[in-house]
């Protein structure tokens, strides 16, 4: 497989990924747990620690990254996300309380998304241009809707290694996906009510290391899903800090934003994929809509 022809040479794309949930991700699951302040306390230091120490890093080594951010945060959290776009990072959209899609009821889906929009737009003044679904979920509909809302780019699919572009069901083209290699929280999330077995932070380093590799081979993309409230530990934020290094060792890394990455992908490769995928809840009109079954 060649090499996306990145500009300057470049052999591949990095993006470093945040998805920055703070307390969603247990607001989202229950919401009585908004008095349960140890449950979200995790969640808590993603916003208080994590996050600050990750921005602290990414200046030291002078990186952009894109943060997927729900709506909740950006009301709540706001001085965190303003220090993001003041360093210059770009926030994605990443639903409005961390909701996990269900397929059968697209009018959440749709609500969680408009919601997600409005805070983006008015704390930071401009509309995403990317979206991750939370905790990977999505419906059929997603890419119509990305497309219709003047998105650029997906990253919620793990469904190829290299980004190409969605086709719509009239054969039209849809966003860019940028699909996603790894992600931290399969190795190290545990809390307080599910408690799991984490991996050392030098397994997770290896594991890394063996994706970038081949990714810097055979593909030329390579995009890492991190969270503040798990990277953002102290002993992991010097895991990533040896990830940097390690990517830095070979020639021509291009470290960007997603935005940037999808743009520039659409000019230098542009190939499509598959079209959307059609759930078996869901059914596809003449027109392209979709409806429940
Ligand atoms: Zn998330």
């Amino acid at each position: 497989m060649p090499n996306i022809p990145w500009p300057n040479g470049a052999k591949i794309a990095v993006n470093l990924t945040f998805d920055f949930d703070a307390e969603t991700l247990w607001l989202g699951r229950d919401p009585t747990n908004v008095d349960r302040p140890g449950t979200l306390s995790l969640g808590t230091y993603g916003a208080k620690v994590g996050a600050p120490k990750i921005l602290e890093l990414l200046a030291d080594e002078g990186l952009p990254a894109t943060f997927f951010v729900p709506g909740w945060v950006v009301d709540n959290r706001t001085h965190v996300i303003e220090k993001i776009v003041r360093a210059n990072h770009e926030i994605g959209h990443h639903g409005y309380l961390h909701k996990s899609i269900d397929p059968t009821n697209l009018e959440m889906e749709r609500e969680e998304f408009e919601k997600g929009i409005d805070s983006i737009k008015r704390v930071i003044g401009v509309a995403p241009v990317g979206y991750r679904g939370p905790s990977g979920e999505t419906s059929a509909n997603l890419i119509p809707l990305l497309t219709e809302r003047g998105f650029i780019y997906d990253s919620t699919m793990l469904d190829d290694i290299e980004p190409y572009r969605h086709v719509l069901s009239d054969g039209s083209p849809g966003v860019v996906e940028l699909p996603w290699h790894m992600d931290d929280t399969l190795y190290l999330l545990t809390s307080i009510k599910f408690h799991r077995p984490m991996a050392t932070n030098d397994h997770v380093l290896s594991i890394w290391k063996s994706e970038f590799d081949e990714a810097y081979i055979s593909g030329g993309y390579f995009n890492l899903i991190m969270h503040p409230q798990v990277t953002g530990r102290p002993s992991r934020i010097r895991t990533l800090r040896e990830l940097i290094c390690y990517i830095r060792k070979h020639d021509n890394v291009w470290f960007a934003r997603s935005r940037d990455v999808a743009t520039t992908w659409l000019k230098v490769a542009n190939t499509p994929g598959d079209g959307p995928i059609v759930s078996p809840f869901l059914r596809r009109s003449e027109n392209g809509t979709i409806s429940q079954r």
